[in-house]
């Protein structure tokens, strides 16, 4: 899981950053609102911790920016105790959750693992778009109109799951790379290429009337055809 740190404190965040890390969690880290906002308009991070006080852009703003481009990325946002509206303005502003400084590494890992599970739109553990369901247990991918499903290698699935859960968006080849293969040269772009391809040949072998569209230029959309 792929998590964006946004902190301007530097022991805090390396802290924070190497505890995460032995968690098993990606990290890339921030230490301030500008950068901050660069990296979360990359869109290509599961979970982003927002830091509230920053240099440059405050996190509500930052936060707020991203909810306007469409961003869907679920964020915690860090208030310091004494910042009592903070709260408040940090539902507002589009976080999802919230944890007052100092808080207990513990209570940060549950809050982290809840936010993951939040890009999961039901308690049966399945992510669905159109006519097709992604099984998050069992990697596999289901036409729900022909009844036929099929197994997806982890590329696959990582690829299905990036797309349905920015559906509507159009997502780039760099965003796709940098999401999946977490690297970016031009070498690796036609990896996405190739695995975009296998995914394509999956769901038409299933029958199912939503595709990855390419959009020339751009990049890849998932669209649902059911006319
Ligand atoms: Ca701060």
């Amino acid at each position: 899981m792929k998590l964006l740190l946004v902190e301007d404190e530097k022991r805090m965040a390396q802290a924070l950053a190497e505890l995460l890390r032995l968690e098993k969690y990606e990290v890339d880290y921030c230490a301030d609102g500008i950068s901050g906002l660069d990296a979360v308009e990359s869109n290509v991070y599961d979970i982003i911790i927002l830091d509230v006080m920053l240099p440059g852009k405050n996190g509500f703003e930052i936060a707020k920016e991203a909810r306007k481009r469409g961003i869907r990325t679920p964020i915690l946002m860090l208030t310091a105790k004494s910042e009592i509206d903070d709260k408040v303005a940090g539902l507002d502003s589009g976080a999802d959750d919230y944890l007052t400084k100092p808080f207990v590494t513990k209570e940060l890992l549950a809050r982290l693992r809840a936010l993951g599970r939040r890009n999961i739109n039901s308690a049966d553990g399945t992510l669905s778009f159109g006519d097709i369901i992604l099984d998050t247990g069992m990697s596999a991918v289901t036409c729900t109109a022909t009844g036929q499903n099929i197994r997806l290698s982890e590329k696959e699935y990582r690829i299905l799951e990036y797309l349905i859960a920015n559906q509507g968006q159009i997502l780039t080849r760099e965003q796709l790379a940098l999401k999946i293969w977490g690297f970016e040269s031009n070498a690796e772009y036609n990896n996405v290429e190739v695995y975009m391809s296998f995914t394509r040949k999956k769901l038409a072998f299933i029958e199912a009337k939503t595709s990855i569209k390419a959009v020339r230029g751009i990049g890849y959309e998932l669209r649902y055809d059911h006319v």
